[in-house]
């Protein structure tokens, strides 16, 4: 990393063309990208990843229905008609609001990048709330690292179980703890029930995979709480076909590598016997939220989203938009479908201010909600159009289907993953069970890297102040 200090590389006089920098290529900032194509704008698109990531997906990914590949493609491939957007990896560390850069941060150096309108859509990461040694054991589900290192120890629990002789050790192995009973905790916890008593069910030789147990706690009193009481039940009722055990009320407590430890609602302690775990609870918005709250004066709630104006700019500061799951305006939801119709707005919102100087402002944004869906297993899914329209079972996860192919980005993503999804829906195979030693080990030692420099800095920090 160059110890340089960085120009901004279009320092020099202010271009003509309207400079639009976004943060992150998830939802709300390739949507925004996008919809500045054919605009006299500039779009620099910078992101910590090359690719886009299809977040509701992951856990295919995770379970090895799905390879990475077909819900991440790379930015830049789905940019390339766009001759306005330039794509740029770095890691956004500082906005700097007075001066209009934003500096990054890649494995070759420091960048400083002016911008005339800054898109901010760097997204959220898991919570722990307040614990994240937690981490270390029990992987969130947020990018494509977690979910390979999620393959690597589901499949791997089965492997250690099956070269083990002590029945309990065994059964450590065989169980699987999911916490959070939101949609993602909905579908880790059918998934892993579905690969150990149907998909895994001949392929070992001395241990029986459907013995495996499968928990899925949370501590509220319901299941995916935001489809309200009915479709929640039924969700609940579906995994405990399959076998899920379901636990409500519980709180969890501790973490480590051999168990979770919980409070039970009578408030007595338990220690569930566990190798796998899976965190599917809370989430924190991006630290760019803090700040750039710090800088403006605009408020942050308790998951750190920035609160923003009804038109998504920074109060103050109608130059910069946050948009998506690091956002908070009108209580909507950290969902896919809010980013991306934002996204959309702020890139409408700066082109009308070219066309039109000085001229009306664009009503106020409001998201217009197409419902949710979450999957429970093979056939069966729950959707929430509104109020009235609620489904469940099969024709919801036909809906389902038919609404993740559509957003799935690129004609070759869609081909492949309705081929996996035949192999696995109708064969109940898995087409991407490979785990490569990286994947679990690499990515610990890497953690384990980072905390050593953390230390030795903070050593160094300290010997200098004294
Ligand atoms: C497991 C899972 C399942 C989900 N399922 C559903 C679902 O079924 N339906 C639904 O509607 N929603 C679902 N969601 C939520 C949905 O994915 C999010 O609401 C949506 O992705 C938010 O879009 P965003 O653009 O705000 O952030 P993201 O899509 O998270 O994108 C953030 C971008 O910012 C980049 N970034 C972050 N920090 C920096 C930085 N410092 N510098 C540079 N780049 C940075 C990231 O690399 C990424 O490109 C799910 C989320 C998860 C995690």
């Amino acid at each position: 990393m160059s110890n340089q200090p960085a120009q901004p590389r279009d320092a020099a006089a202010k271009p003509a063309r309207e400079r639009v920098v976004i943060i992150g290529s998830g939802f709300g900032g390739l949507f925004a990208a996008r919809k500045l194509a054919h605009t006299g704008v500039d779009v620099t698109i910078i992101a910590k990843t090359s690719h886009h990531l299809f977040q509701p997906l992951l856990y295919q990914v995770a379970t090895g229905v799905l390879s990475q590949g077909e819900i991440a493609p790379a930015t830049r491939e789905i940019l390339r008609g766009q001759k306005n957007a330039r794509v740029m990896l770095g890691d956004v560390t500082q906005i700097d609001v007075e001066a209009k850069t934003v500096t990054s941060q890649s494995p070759v150096g420091e960048a400083v990048t002016s911008y005339d309108t800054l898109v901010v859509a760097a997204g959220a990461g898991q919570s722990y709330f307040g614990n994240d040694h937690f981490s270390e054991f029990a992987p969130g589900m947020k990018s494509i690292d977690d979910a390979l290192e999620l393959r690597g120890r589901i499949f791997g629990a089965f492997e250690m179980a099956e070269v083990l002789q002590d029945p309990e050790e065994i059964q450590q192995w065989l169980t699987f703890v999911v916490v959070g009973a939101g949609p993602t905790g909905v579908e880790m916890a059918g998934q892993i029930a579905e690969l150990a008593h149907s998909t895994l069910k001949r392929d070992f030789r001395r241990i029986d995979p459907t013995k495996a147990r499968v928990l899925l706690l949370d501590a509220a009193p319901a299941v995916l709480p935001p489809f309200g009481e009915k479709l929640g039940k039924k969700a609940q009722a579906q995994l405990e076909r399959m076998g899920v055990e379901v636990q409500l009320d519980v709180k969890v407590v501790n973490v480590d590598e051999e168990a979770v430890d919980v409070i039970d609602p009578d408030g007595s302690p338990r220690r569930i016997q566990t190798r796998t775990k899976v965190w599917a609870a809370g989430v924190q918005a991006s630290p760019l939220g803090q700040q750039l709250a710090e800088q403006t004066g605009a408020e942050t709630d308790r998951a750190g989203r920035v609160m923003v104006e009804e038109d998504c700019t920074l109060p103050g500061h109608p130059e910069i938009f946050v948009i998506g799951d690091m956002m908070s305006l009108k209580r909507y939801p950290g969902v896919a479908q809010v980013a991306m119709q934002q996204g959309k707005y702020a890139a409408k919102t700066i082109t009308h201010r070219i066309k039109h100087p000085g001229g009306e402002k664009l009503p106020a944004f409001e998201y217009f909600d197409k419902g949710s869906m979450a999957t429970v297993s093979r056939f069966h899914a729950v959707a929430k159009i509104n109020d009235r329209i609620q489904l469940s079972g099969f024709f919801a996860w036909l809906a389902w289907l038919g609404v993740h192919i559509v957003y799935l980005i690129g004609f070759k993503n869609r081909v492949t993953t309705l081929l996996h999804w035949t192999v696995t829906f109708i064969g109940r195979g898995r087409s991407e069970r490979a785990v490569t030693d990286q994947q679990v080990v690499a990515r610990m030692a890497l953690h384990r890297e980072k905390l050593a420099t953390e230390a030795e800095q903070a050593q160094t920090a300290e010997n200098g102040a004294a």
